[in-house]
């Protein structure tokens, strides 16, 4: 307590009695105690703050800002005058933003409460990674744009590093915005595409080394690979990618969109950390802590990527996502967080028990992702017509399904000059329709039963409607084109081409 917070308190003696206000006193410096540890350690709390707490401590952060200083008169261009009062009151006041032109991280002196409010959170993000199970996380940017606007930011930002480069090895992972990023950092794609094993779409990790060997691995920026994805795609093999990029010093960006409510995969990047090459990883904020669309994490093993990526953000930002994720940690709690995150994966494993009883009732099965920590895929009867399949997911979203994505082999998508055939399946040749569901943080159990019970009305239904072929087993997927590109790719690494032409010769993708 302030020594004129102390002396106001002894004044109110005047009017009101000493014992009554001893208790008040005593309930208010809890309040300040919470405060004062947060500001001692910056340490994501144990247990979540009360919303009275929270609003306090956003009062108290608004009044740093000069925009509230009762003195303040404003000659400049961006003085964070807020002619709405809803709006001012749905910022609570904060009004510059974060960050100045040169640097997302450097401090405001307009707005030494932004600036608090930013490195607060920003530390507590620190620790609610290491505690999500990857300790050596070293620096972290919270970033107030999504996942793929932060990709292309972290690309470029590591152009600094990689001069001449201007290529980047994705691993397929049919999402267009992770994709988009390359062109929209300037880049070109070199798409690897995935391979069948079993069911599963797995890496090609086979033709990530013979590009990384090959005589243009200087020109690449970045490998790319992806952990949170759909099945039946498999998390990227980032151990093993990881120890290529180390071998032939190349950076390695993980897209990690939702993968950091995952035990497994956060330990996966721990370790591919350990044993080889990670430079950054990247993280949506909604997906991960439950908060509206608008921000990213991108950490880092080392402090200066990360202070590149934070020189590279063009300006000053908002500070939206950033006070979305700052009250949100603060509510929630460590506890409840590393909670939520056990809750999820018990809920995986009741969405999986469930999908396959229910897929053993309609004849049907499920695909074995056995990698895919947090989505599971129901394949449809062979030979179900596209059309087919996409009646039954709109049924679904008629329904009240959110979430649930129906996919149908033979649908092709093109961004930028790149042509994807079996797009949405991750696979250019994926031998099966069917029907993806996620267990993601927050999900409830009713959540589970709800689905299935309306999935399994859907799939009654859709039956009596939909002319569906008779032989309703679907076969095994054979390991038949597990190692197809291999040949392909020793003409690659033996073809003097730019990797550009390789990438048509070697069939990887079909530029238009
Ligand atoms: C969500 C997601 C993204 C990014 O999408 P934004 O809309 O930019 O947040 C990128 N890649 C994957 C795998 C995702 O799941």
């Amino acid at each position: 307590m302030t020594s004129s917070t102390r002396e106001n308190f002894q004044l109110a003696l005047n009017f009101v009695p000493k014992s009554y206000l001893t208790q008040a006193i005593q309930a208010s410096q809890h309040s300040a105690k919470q405060i004062n540890l947060l500001l001692r350690q910056g340490k994501f709390p144990e247990s979540g703050w009360s919303d009275v707490l929270i609003e306090e401590f956003l009062q108290q952060i608004s009044t740093l800002d000069s925009n509230n200083f009762p003195h303040n008169v404003g000659v400049g261009e961006r003085e964070a005058r807020i002619f709405s009062s809803l709006v001012k009151a749905r910022h609570w006041g904060l009004g510059h933003g974060i960050g100045r032109s040169g640097d997302l991280c450097a401090s405001q002196p307009k707005a030494v409460g932004s600036s608090l409010l930013y490195n607060l959170t920003t530390s507590m993000v620190k620790d609610a990674i290491k505690a999500a199970g990857v300790p050596g996380a070293v620096d972290v940017v919270v970033l107030p744009c999504a996942t793929g606007a932060a990709l292309m930011l972290c690309l470029s930002s590591l152009a600094e590093v990689r001069p001449g480069s201007d290529l980047v090895v994705w691993l397929r992972c049919d999402q267009r915005s992770c994709f988009k990023a390359i062109y929209s950092a300037g880049l070109k794609p070199v798409v690897v595409d995935g391979m069948l094993s079993g069911d599963e779409v797995v890496s090609d990790v086979a033709c990530v080394e013979a590009l990384l060997s090959g005589s243009e691995c200087k020109k690449i920026r970045a490998v790319v690979t992806t952990t949170s994805c759909f099945a039946p795609r498999a998390p990227d093999d980032i151990e093993n990618i990881a120890v290529l990029c180390k071998q032939h010093d190349v950076p390695h960006v993980i897209n990690n969109a939702y993968g950091l409510q995952s035990t497994k995969l956060m330990h996966r990047i721990k370790e591919s950390a350990r044993i080889g090459r990670v430079d950054i990883v990247i993280q949506s904020t909604d997906k991960n802590f439950m908060v509206p669309v608008g921000g990213a994490l991108a950490f880092t093993f080392d402090e200066a990527t990360a202070k590149r990526i934070s020189g590279a953000y063009p300006g000053r930002a908002s500070i939206s996502p950033i006070m979305d994720l700052f009250m949100t940690l603060l509510s929630m709690g460590k506890e409840r967080f590393l909670e939520l995150r056990k809750e999820r994966n018990d809920l995986k494993k009741l969405l999986d028990l469930e999908l396959q009883a229910l897929a053993e009732r309609h004849s049907i099965r499920t695909l074995a992702a056995p990698n895919n920590p947090i989505s599971t895929g129901v394949a449809l009867p062979e030979g179900t017509a596209p059309k087919s399949a996409t009646a039954l997911g709109a049924m679904l979203f008629t329904r009240g399904v959110s979430g649930a994505r129906v996919v149908t082999p033979g649908k092709s998508s093109s961004i930028g000059k790149t042509h994807f055939v079996g797009w949405g399946s991750h696979h250019k040749s994926y031998p099966v329709s069917y029907l993806t569901a996620s267990a993601s943080i927050g999900m409830t159990r009713s959540d589970v039963i709800g689905f299935i019970a309306c999935l399994d009305r859907c799939l009654t239904e859709w039956r009596r409607k939909e002319p569906v072929p008779n032989s309703l087993t679907v076969q095994q997927n054979g390991n038949a084109d597990a190692n197809e590109n291999s040949d392909q790719v020793h003409s690659l690494i033996n073809n003097k081409h730019c990797i550009q032409d390789k990438e048509n010769s070697n069939g990887l993708t079909s530029e238009e």
